[in-house]
């Protein structure tokens, strides 16, 4: 039987995918814990791969990993940097693995020659997972966005799920918030309102009616089009929101939805009183968004440069660190393929080197990074940023000609970073990698312990290969420090640092993902201090 005190928010998308569902459970997330309200957000996406982590960053943007090392969709990414929680597995599921789990469950014999089909068997383990999640956390309220938009084909179980947990709790405990948009017709941009008329009533016709519409435009919505989706859709005038086009940052959507009691609205809906009328912390970042004065270049060496969310941690991590120094920061991202990256970087102030995968665009970060060291500009390497960083090293200060990793050359004479003894047998490439947040003591007296203000440190990491340690004492004796190994595993190293550098540091984790909108992570804000000072 249902436990009544379980309330669920639905946010479900209308006409077009991309066009913030995310950021709208971020912004309501955010909104609600304001009010002293605790939330669980979800993602479930219905796209068939088991998880995010063998998606191609330049389709599907950056995978996000958590601190228990699920490999997740990137709006995981958006939830933690608005709320400051750290989720867990439990908040992101696909398709393939409510699919792989039951299809696991018919051939271990659990349906007694049943016929398996999408309603119920599927429908039931969507609905468990949300419902077992839900319970396990024990949040005031859980909000699930259902990734995708009404009417996709791989979508519909999570609608029908969504419509029976509706059935099984009652109206007043669940309610759906669909994300819609209006059109602006050519040549003479008059705003229409029949494409969200009608994607509504697509969801109607799967037996759900929307209690919130968040209608995303890029002009103030009028009165006359709130009266007339209104009408054509049930929705209550004053639950239509707008989601109007933010001017500075997304972190203004949550202001922008309090404006519009969105936080208020919704509450009174769904039966849960406020603990507190709050949003003072998030008004002021805001209000110093808007007074920054300093604007600065930061270049950031990748391959994936072409997908605007591919590196959207890096970046985030990038844009809170510098709101603490009052900085605008100006990313040039730099493609790594390209033939002259010394050229390119004349005008950064700070030099990024990110994550990545594969041979292509290696030997360009191997070139940033040189540059970084030898004219003496910030630079920070992320995972990859810091294993193409000892591979410059030891190329260039410790005389190891062609030095490598075996991800690149399994030929090198010198694989300065390798797979580990006991990572060589791993044949799938799904879920395999050192995952997850990993306990790191960093070496006193080093810049890094410096910057985390303590030792003991902890950091999401998400690679295969190691600093190998056949090379330790030859890094170590050329001037490399490594300012941090892996706590349960002295030979991981995970922080690397040259003194008589402004600032050069890399770390083998993924400390992008750590970074919030009010807590902006030390690394960066160490980087970007430094890169100012130039
Ligand atoms: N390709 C490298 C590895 O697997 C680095 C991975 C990364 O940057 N996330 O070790």
């Amino acid at each position: 039987m249902p436990k009544q005190n379980q309330k669920f928010i639905f946010v479900l998308g209308g006409i077009v995918s991309g066009i913030g569902k995310g950021v709208t459970v971020a912004s309501i997330t955010s909104l609600l814990q304001s009010r002293g309200i605790s939330v669980l957000p979800i993602k479930a996406d219905p796209y068939l791969n088991k998880d995010a982590g063998t998606m191609n960053p330049y389709q599907h943007g950056e995978v996000f990993v958590t601190d228990d090392g699920a490999e997740t969709d990137l709006d995981l990414g958006h939830y933690e940097r608005f709320t400051g929680l750290s989720l867990t597995r439990d908040s992101n599921f696909t398709s393939g693995s409510v699919y792989a789990h039951v299809m696991d469950l018919e051939r271990r014999g659990d349906f007694l020659g049943r016929t398996i089909q999408v309603i119920p068997h599927v429908t039931d383990e969507i609905k468990r997972r949300i419902i077992t999640a839900s319970r396990k956390h024990k949040p005031d309220i859980t909000i699930i966005e259902i990734g995708g938009t009404v009417g996709d084909i791989e979508g519909e179980p999570f609608l029908e799920a969504a419509r029976q947990i509706h059935r099984d709790y009652g109206s007043e405990n669940v309610k759906f918030v669909q994300v819609v948009k209006i059109d602006y017709i050519f040549p003479s941009d008059e705003s229409k309102t029949k494409p969200i008329q009608q994607s509504v009533a697509l969801l109607r016709s799967k037996g759900i009616q929307p209690n919130f519409l968040i209608v995303r435009c890029k002009r103030p919505l009028s009165k006359d089009n709130q009266e007339k989706i209104s009408l054509f859709t049930s929705v209550p005038q004053n639950h239509i929101i707008q989601g109007i086009d933010v001017a500075t940052t997304v972190y203004e959507a949550p202001l922008n939805f309090k404006k519009a009691r969105l936080d208020d609205l919704i509450l009174e809906e769904i039966g849960v009183r406020p603990k507190k009328p709050d949003f003072v912390e998030w008004r002021h970042a805001i209000q110093r968004v808007k007074s920054m004065r300093k604007h600065i270049k930061i270049a950031l060496v990748g391959k994936y440069t072409e997908h605007s969310d591919a590196y959207i941690s890096v970046e985030e991590a990038l844009f809170s660190a510098g709101i603490a120094h009052g900085a605008k920061i100006e990313i040039v991202h730099i493609d790594a393929e390209n033939d002259n990256v010394g050229d390119m970087l004349k005008d950064a102030r700070g030099i990024l080197v990110p994550g990545g995968f594969g041979k292509r665009g290696v030997e360009g970060k191997i070139a940033a990074i040189q540059y970084a060291r030898e004219h003496k500009i910030p630079f920070l390497g992320l995972c990859l940023g810091l294993q193409t960083a000892v591979i410059e090293f030891a190329r260039n200060k410790c005389g190891l000609k062609g030095a490598n990793s075996t991800e690149f050359d399994v030929k090198t004479p010198h694989p300065v970073v390798d797979i580990l003894a006991e990572q060589k047998d791993v044949k799938n490439l799904g879920g395999t990698m050192r995952l997850g947040s990993w306990k790191v003591r960093a070496k006193k007296g080093t810049l890094v312990a410096k910057l985390y203000g303590k030792q003991e440190i902890a950091e999401r990491h998400r690679h295969r290969y190691e600093v190998n340690p056949k090379y330790h004492a030859a890094l170590e004796k050329n001037g490399l420090v490594f300012s941090g190994f892996a706590k349960s595993d002295a030979r991981l190293v995970d922080f690397i640092e040259l003194p008589g550098h402004p600032f050069f540091v890399a770390t083998q984790a993924h400390p992008e993902f750590k970074s919030r909108f009010l807590e902006p992570h030390p690394l960066f804000l160490g980087f970007i201090g430094a890169a100012l000072k130039q």
